[in-house]
Parts: structure tokens; C-alpha cells; sequence
């Protein structure tokens, strides 16, 4: 990240510097009471173009007063071509400590060899560098460091030389022994709280992810392992833990774990704002990037690490005006994640900013200020996560709510449908009814026929004697009413059969009672619950009310009459069944017939 604060800085920088006249070089006095000193003042510089400038070069220039005093605190120079050198002075004037740290505190300078004059005619020599092997530093420490014997009264003159393809800076620090082991183990602290929470992130997402399979989650976590990895490169933490035997990796992770990062973190913008389908534009423009900055990330350690990271910090700023842009997009579209992707951005913006303050001498330098990048990230990344965790709640809202109503239609369409189902079958049922109905109808009289009678006179036959009941039977033909359909035609004999029929049906209550039309002009009379003497009162009445009725025929009128025969069976009659009752009814109108027509017979 630093990279991103040294392009601001590096033009002012340059300005400023050449602003700057060259000066004597007082030694820097190390006095009781203070253990840690920033060489602001006493620090000289002077910069050879020649990249193999030696030590006789830089001696001979110190001589010619070309070594130029550092007027801006940390010495950064961008990514400048040549060797730098730093000559300071040092001189303890009367601390206890005879013990002190020459300390660099940025991690990404390929080669720094110190050479040391003291006072007292003893000269060291140390080398160092992510270029070169970890085990020459004089502590294992994360920072560029070298020992210095200095009891009071010595003093020492020091020339550092700094050779390095990544940005030039130079944040010199002298520290006493103690003083070192205070400040490394509070520093310690806070880089392990951050990796803490960043791997509790990792984790607690990847579990997440195994269960919901958002396809957010992966990015997410892809950027913050990558970040982390990036961010530990910067701090010199991956060189020092992870691998400190392979001085040639650092550089090539880094620009790997920074391309990849960015990458990771455009997918999950895409992923999480939903552009696809929310801002299919953006999102085209999205997809353009991550593939651009996939490509990159691959290219970057087979280019000079320069140009590599040079591109990268270019991207940064791209991507955060898009990312931004992107936000407050989905903001203004009402998408309620936004809320989480803005704010989590704004912290980390603010911590690059307090940050970039605290290298610009804006803001003091303490714990909060000087950790910005890593507050600033951590808060982004949990704020993320709980974006994601806000995210997948609102799309199993939607889903929920789909559902519902899915089922609430499905629900109406059934019951509609069962609705209609009942109506037909009800419709059904009255149609069948009514087909059954008219099935045991005789159609042109209008009274039952003889399928009726012949499903219901066994049965009416075998309740009577159920029940010990009487039961009478009369069946009735009309007399010579061939001579009426030949005389009158036989429009006029269906008026007659219709009109007897009337005269029956009158006197007849449909019920357990029925009349039957039993074919041609012969109609059956059931009487359950009837006497013999019953039945031929009703016969009798039957045969007067047919003698009495007047056909009209053209002016003309008709009478007619019918001979009736009746059989019955008391309760106690075991047996007689229903075609004993027929034949004993029909000989008896037979007889009726044979005994003059219009008349009753009963059978015996
Ligand atoms: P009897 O007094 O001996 O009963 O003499 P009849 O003429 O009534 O008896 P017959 O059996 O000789 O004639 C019955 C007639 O009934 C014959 C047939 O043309 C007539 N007939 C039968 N069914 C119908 C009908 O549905 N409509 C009409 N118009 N005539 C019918
Ligand atoms: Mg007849
Ligand atoms: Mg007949």
C-alpha cells in the first residue's frame, strides 16, 4: 500500500528536496531520557546515477559537500533510478545504553550494505536487503537492522547505501536495545490482533460459503487472504515467517498478491452489488477489468517488478473510483447492501488517508495512526462481512416471499378448480338423476313405464310381506281402442292414452303408490298397504272417472272405457311374489274383457 502514497508524495518530494542547500552535518546526539530517535535533521543524502557506484564515490562527494540534508520526514524519493546514499552522524552523549539498533523500517529495499566509522578508529561492515539473506540482520526482526556498539562519548559516522527497484524509502530509526524490545513486542501485538481477525474472517466466511454457496463469498475471501498476504509482504512479516530463505519470492508474491486482491475484490463488487442484473452496463465494464486485471496479476513477476507495480498502483486508483461509483450507483438504485459496501469503503479509505497524514507529518505518529491501513482494512473486511451476512438475509427474504405467494396462487387456482370440479359433478349427478328419471318414464304419458315396475314390484312385493302388509295389483286395458285410432287416427288415440292417464295419475299419489304404463293401451296400478276391498273401491272410482271423461276430436267427442283386473295379497300370503300378482291381475282382466267390457274383476 505504500506504493499507492509514494506516487503522491514522490513530486512533492523531489520539489522539495531540490529546494534544499547542502548542509554541514552535525551528529545526531543521543541524550539520556529518550530511547528512540528520528534522524530528521542529521540525515544527508546524496544520489549517484551510476547503479554501480561504490563507496570511494560517495566518500569523495561527502567530501565535495554534495550530500544534501533530508528536508522531508520519512526520505522518499519514488521510484527512482541510481543508488542512494544516507550519510548521518551519530554521538552518544550520555545515555546508559552502549547497545543501539541502526533500524530501516521499510521492508522492500532489494540491497542496503552500512558501513560504520567510530570514533574510537573501529569500522563494521553489514549487508542487507529482501535481496539478500534474512540471517544478516543483526535481530530477527521484520525491519532492515543493524547493531551498533555506542557507549558515551563515542560517536560514529555511518554511510548507507540503498539500491532498489521498488520505491525508494528510507525511514532510518535509532533505537537503544531496549527501547527496540518495547516497540517490537506493542507492534507485534497489533499485527497479531490484525492476522487474527483476518484469518477468524477466512474462516468464519469459508464455513458460511460451504453452507450457502453464494458465489459472492469466494471473492471475499479470496481478497482478504490475498490483502492479508500483500499487506504481510509490505510489513516484511512473509519474508521473516514465511519464507526467509527465498530472497527472490517476496517480490514476486507481492505484485501476485496485490494483482489478485484487486481482482478478487472487482468480482466481489460485481458479485455483490448484483450488477448482472442491476446495472448490466457496469457490470459489462466490471467484467472487462477483472479480466484485465487478471492478466496483469499473471504477467506481473515475468515484467520488471517496477513497471509491474507501477501498473498495479495504477489500478488501485482506477478501482476505487469505479468501486465507489459503483456503490453509491447501487445506492441511489435503492439496493440496501450498498449501505454496508460504502461504508465498509469509507473505512478503508480513511485509514489509507490517515495514513498518507501521518507520512506527510499531517497527523502525529501513534499506535492509531501509524496502524491506519490496518484498522482501516480490518473494519472494511468485517463490515463486508457483514454486508454478505446482510445480503444472503434479504435474498432468503425474497425467496421466502416467493414461495409464499407461489403457494398462496397455487392454493387459489385449487381451490377455484375444485369449486368448478364440485359445480360439474353436481351438475353431473342432477343430469344422471334426472337421465334415470326420465329412463323410467314413459315418454308420451308422462307416468313410469315398464322397466320402473318391473325394478320395483319385487321389491315392493317383498317389503309387504316384510312388513305382514297387504298389497293389490290392477292392471287396466282400454276397451276397443283400436277402433279409436282407426276411427279418430292415432294423434287422437295418444290424446286418449294421456288422458286416462291424467285420471290415473289423480288418484294415484306418487309415493309408495305408482301407476305404470305396461305397453300399448295397458296400464298397471300399485296399490301397497291396500285391501282387496280397498283397491276395488279405488278401481271402481277409476273405471266411473274414465267412463265419465269427453274427448274432443274436431267437434266432435269421444268416451271411453277400461276393464280392470285386480289381484291382492294379505300378509300373511307366503306365497305369492310379483309374477303370480301380474298373471292372477291379468286373467282377471281378461275375464273383465270376456264379462262385456267396462268393468272390475277380481281375482280370487
Ligand atoms: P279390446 O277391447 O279387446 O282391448 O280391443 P282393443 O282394440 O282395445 O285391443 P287391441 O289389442 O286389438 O288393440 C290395441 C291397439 O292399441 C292396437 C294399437 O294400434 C293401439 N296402440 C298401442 N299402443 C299405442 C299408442 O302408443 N298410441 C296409439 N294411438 N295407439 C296405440
Ligand atoms: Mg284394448
Ligand atoms: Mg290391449
Amino acid at each position: 500500500m505504500r506504493h499507492v502514497f509514494t506516487l503522491i508524495l514522490f513530486a512533492c518530494a523531489i520539489v522539495i528536496a531540490q529546494a534544499a542547500s547542502a548542509a554541514d552535518s552535525t551528529p545526531l546526539a543521543l541524550h539520556a531520557g529518550q530511547s528512540i530517535f528520528t534522524p530528521s535533521e542529521n540525515l544527508h543524502y546524496w544520489v549517484d546515477p551510476n547503479p554501480d557506484s561504490r563507496e570511494t564515490d560517495a566518500e569523495a562527494a561527502l567530501r565535495g559537500g554534495e550530500f544534501k540534508p533530508v528536508v522531508r520526514w520519512p526520505p522518499t524519493f519514488g521510484f527512482a533510478e541510481g543508488v542512494h546514499w544516507f550519510a548521518l552522524d551519530l554521538r552518544n552523549v550520555d545515555h546508559a545504553d552502549d547497545s543501539w539498533l541502526y533500524v530501516v523500517e521499510y521492508a522492500l529495499l532489494d540491497h542496503l550494505d552500512l558501513h560504520l566509522r567510530y570514533s574510537d578508529g573501529r569500522e563494521q561492515r553489514f549487508v542487507s536487503g529482501d535481496r539478500e539473506a534474512y540471517v544478516a540482520r543483526s535481530v530477527d526482526h521484520r525491519h532492515f537492522n543493524f547493531a551498533l556498539k555506542l557507549p558515551r562519548g563515542q560517536s560514529v559516522r555511518t554511510l548507507l547505501r540503498v539500491q532498489t527497484e521498488s520505491s525508494v524509502q528510507v525511514p532510518i530509526a535509532i533505537y537503544s536495545d531496549h527501547a527496540f524490545l518495547e516497540t517490537h513486542q506493542r507492534s507485534q501485538l497489533g499485527l497479531g490482533v490484525y492476522y487474527g481477525v483476518l484469518i477468524g474472517l477466512l474462516l468464519y466466511n469459508l464455513l458460511i460459503f460451504l453452507s450457502v454457496r453464494d458465489r459472492s463469498y469466494p471473492y471475499y475471501i479470496g481478497y482478504v487472504a490475498l490483502f492479508g498476504l500483500a499487506l504481510a509482504c509490505l510489513n516484511g512479516i512473509s519474508y521473516q515467517i514465511l519464507w526467509p530463505t527465498w530472497p527472490l519470492w517476496d517480490d514476486a508474491v507481492l505484485l501476485l498478491a496485490i494483482g489478485g486482491s484487486l481482482t478478487c475484490m472487482v468480482l466481489f463488487t460485481y458479485s455483490f452489488l448484483e450488477l448482472p442484473t442491476r446495472q448490466p452496463k457496469l457490470a459489462r465494464l466490471f467484467r472487462a477489468a477483472a479480466w484485465l486485471l487478471a492478466a496483469i496479476t499473471l504477467a506481473s513477476p515475468f515484467i520488471t517488478y517496477r513497471h509491474a507495480i507501477l501498473l498495479e498502483t495504477a489500478s488501485v486508483f482506477l478501482l476505487a473510483f469505479l468501486m465507489i461509483g459503483a456503490g453509491f450507483s447501487a445506492w441511489r438504485h435503492g439496493y440496501r447492501p450498498a449501505y454496508y459496501f460504502l461504508l465498509a469503503w469509507s473505512f478503508m479509505v480513511a485509514g489509507i488517508v490517515v495514513y498518507a497524514c501521518v507520512s506527510f507529518g499531517l497527523l502525529p505518529k501513534n499506535f492509531l495512526t501509524e496502524y491506519g491501513i490496518q484498522f482501516g482494512s480490518s473494519i472494511e473486511m468485517i463490515l463486508l462481512s457483514l454486508g454478505l451476512a446482510y445480503r444472503f438475509k434479504l435474498l432468503r427474504e425474497q425467496n421466502l416471499q416467493l414461495q409464499l405467494e407461489a403457494t398462496e396462487r397455487l392454493e387459489i387456482r385449487v381451490a377455484e378448480r375444485t369449486n368448478e370440479l364440485n359445480r360439474a359433478m353436481g351438475e353431473l349427478r342432477t343430469a344422471n338423476r334426472r337421465l334415470h328419471e326420465f329412463s323410467l318414464r314413459d315418454g308420451l304419458t308422462g307416468v313410469h313405464n315398464r322397466r320402473y315396475l318391473d325394478e320395483t314390484l319385487a321389491h315392493a312385493v317383498a317389503q309387504s310381506r316384510e312388513r305382514k302388509a297387504p298389497i293389490a295389483l290392477l292392471m287396466l286395458d282400454i276397451d276397443h281402442f283400436k277402433r279409436i285410432n282407426d276411427t279418430h287416427g292415432h294423434l287422437v288415440g295418444d290424446d286418449c292414452l294421456r288422458a286416462v292417464a291424467d285420471v290415473l295419475r289423480r288418484h294415484v299419489r306418487e309415493g309408495d303408490d305408482f301407476v305404470a304404463r305396461y305397453g300399448g293401451e295397458e296400464f298397471v296400478v300399485l296399490l301397497p298397504g291396500a285391501t282387496r276391498d280397498d283397491a276395488a273401491r279405488r278401481a271402481e272410482i277409476l273405471r266411473s272417472e274414465v267412463a265419465a271423461l269427453r274427448i274432443a276430436d274436431h267437434g266432435e267427442t269421444i268416451s271411453l272405457t277400461i276393464s280392470l283386473g285386480l289381484s291382492a295379497m294379505d300378509g300373511n300370503d307366503l306365497h305369492s311374489g310379483p309374477d303370480k300378482l301380474i298373471r292372477a291381475a291379468d286373467a282377471a282382466l281378461y275375464r273383465a274383457k270376456r264379462e262385456g267390457r267396462n268393468r272390475l274383476v277380481v281375482a280370487d
